[in-house]
């Protein structure tokens, strides 16, 4: 049998033995290169000086690892005007000077790590056959070079979290051949525009609406036409629309059932009727515990002096053995009252449940709104406050025992949060049912007409393309008096050229997402902890 092709070594090695030390598959190999060169001047050598072995790791064969053992020679290099004297024979391209494994081992190994990391890369390896180490495999990752980056005329342009909420990189995709060509360390204006400055040929740069990259694109691309994502734009006006079906949700369940809301009193979950639990709100219910724990306490005694087995009465009363035992050992258990924790949270409490109150959806917006106000905690206190509100009034209005029959009506369950995509939607898209309930709605409230018509016609332009209706469309807006959107059209306006390329170009910031997609998979296989300049290797070699 022909080792040789097998094994596929190139022309100029030899096999001379093959045979399996310590678990490895050892091939002994010789150098039958005719004359070989001076790496110095190139010019073939004469005389041999010596031999000697060298020890290659090679591509695992049938799942052993590979030893490569091969006799090369060291020669005399003659031409006087060399510096060099002896040299070692190379074995080009197979393996690089100096390099202890084959060029194909190192390719591969580096793919491995590309795709999955170091730890995991050195588990994968070892499963391969190949034996290796993380260390190993990052410094290899490192060891790429960077391609150059060739012309590039439509940038796009994105941020990542390196560190979510504190720390922020760019990512920068090349519009055309669809790849990653760069990642930033920081998402600043002078950052990015200077990288920009460096590229005077491009011409569009994609972007997000927010002022870092339009001030790095006017300053660092002039020249390029600046196109603003109109995805984003839409999401804007979803989460208004929200906020204004919320704010008129009173006026729609008037028009649709006034017996409903006078017998529901309030208990619907309407946000003005709700108020925080007061400090004697709390020692009620601190003292009504307490006396509960009493009263099955004294149940306890009573059937313990009965010789009831703990086992039982412990199944009695819903409790664990180990309680019972507790219970009877120690006597009445003392309960200390429950105290309100003191948090920073508390002087902002009430501006949270008046944002709340207001139409202030979501926890962000009013931890958003707390911090202009001076608060310091964190955006976690602020949404665990907010999620317990509705709660709240879900426990109070089951406990209030009241189940009323109401006629049912398409508006029952109304929800802003819900309700808005019917705005949003195609309306060729809506089944019967979200058909009529959003003729309902529409019906209700002349507020929710308008709102309805303006969101289908942004919809429309974005959908179809037509940035030059846009300034027909803020007109429009300006108006339906209907207050927030004002600040909508504000941001549009001072962003207005970006905003209406956004519409007229097919263009858009889809594609960067894409890749930022693909850039937190990265992270996250490296648990979000890689330093900055192995994600980016990781990034921009991505298999
Ligand atoms: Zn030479």
């Amino acid at each position: 049998m022909e080792v040789q092709p097998a094994l596929a070594l190139p022309e100029g090695l030899e096999i001379t033995g093959i045979e399996m030390i310590d678990e490895a598959l050892t091939i002994t190999a010789i150098s039958t290169q005719r004359s070989p060169c001076c790496p110095l001047c190139g010019s073939p050598a004469a005389r041999v000086h010596s031999r000697y072995t060298r020890r290659l790791a090679d591509l695992p064969c049938g799942g052993h690892q590979v030893r490569l053992l091969v006799l090369v020679r060291k020669c005399f290099c003659e031409v006087p005007t060399c510096a060099r004297k002896i040299f070692a024979e190379r074995i080009i391209p197979f393996v690089a000077p100096w390099a202890r494994v084959t060029a194909r081992l190192f390719q591969i190994v580096q793919a491995i790590g590309l795709a999955t990391g170091g730890m995991l890369g050195a588990r994968l390896a070892e499963q391969l056959g190949i034996r290796t180490s993380w260390m190993t495999i990052l410094r290899w990752i490192m060891a790429l070079p960077t391609v150059p980056i060739e012309q590039v005329s439509q940038l796009g342009v994105d941020d990542f979290a390196i560190r979510r909420g504190r720390k922020y990189g760019t990512i920068l995709v090349d519009m055309e051949s669809h790849q990653v060509i760069d990642v930033l360390p920081d998402r600043s204006a002078e950052t990015v525009a200077a990288w920009m400055q460096a590229h005077p040929e491009i011409d569009l740069v994609s972007r997000d609406r927010g002022t870092d990259y339009a001030t790095a694109a006017t300053q660092g691309a002039p020249q390029a036409t600046q196109v603003a994502d109109r995805f984003h734009l839409a999401k804007n006006l979803t989460e208004i629309a929200e906020v204004v079906l919320a704010r008129i949700r009173p006026e729609i369940r008037k028009a649709v059932q006034p017996e409903v809301s006078s017998l529901q009193q309030g208990d619907d979950g309407n946000r003005a009727d709700w108020k925080p639990k007061t400090e004697a709100d709390e020692q009620q219910a601190g003292l009504a515990r307490q006396a509960e724990r009493c009263d099955r306490y004294q149940q306890m005694r009573q059937w313990y002096e009965q010789g009831l087995p703990t086992r039982d009465i412990a199944h009695r009363l819903g409790v664990t053995r180990r309680t019972v035992q507790n219970w009877i050992k120690k006597g009445i258990p003392y309960a200390k009252p429950r105290q309100k924790r003191k948090s920073c949270f508390d002087p902002y409490a009430d501006a949270a449940i008046a944002l709340w109150q207001n139409g202030a959806l979501s926890s962000l917006q009013i931890w958003q709104a707390l911090q202009t106000q001076g608060f310091k905690g964190s955006y976690n206190t602020v949404h665990r406050f907010i999620e317990t509100l509705p709660e709240y009034i879900k426990r109070r209005v089951g406990n209030g025992g009241r189940s009323l029959v109401l006629p049912e009506h398409p508006l029952q369950h109304f929800q802003a949060r819900e309700a808005v995509w019917l705005f949003v939607r195609d309306p060729h898209d809506l089944d019967e049912t979200e058909q009529s309930t959003l003729q309902a709605i529409r019906e209700a409230s002349p507020t929710a007409e308008t709102l309805y018509q303006l969101v289908q016609e942004f919809m429309l332009l974005l959908r179809q393309r037509k940035g030059e209706r846009l300034d027909a469309w803020l007109e429009n807006v300006a108006a339906s008096q209907i207050s927030e959107l004002s600040r909508m059209v504000r941001s549009i306006e001072r962003d207005k050229a970006a905003v209406v390329a956004g519409f007229t170009l097919p263009q858009n910031n889809g594609l960067v997402e894409g890749k930022v997609n693909k850039l937190k998979l990265i992270k996250r296989m490296m648990y979000g902890r890689a330093a900055f300049p192995l994600l980016r290797q990781r990034v921009l070699h991505a298999l």
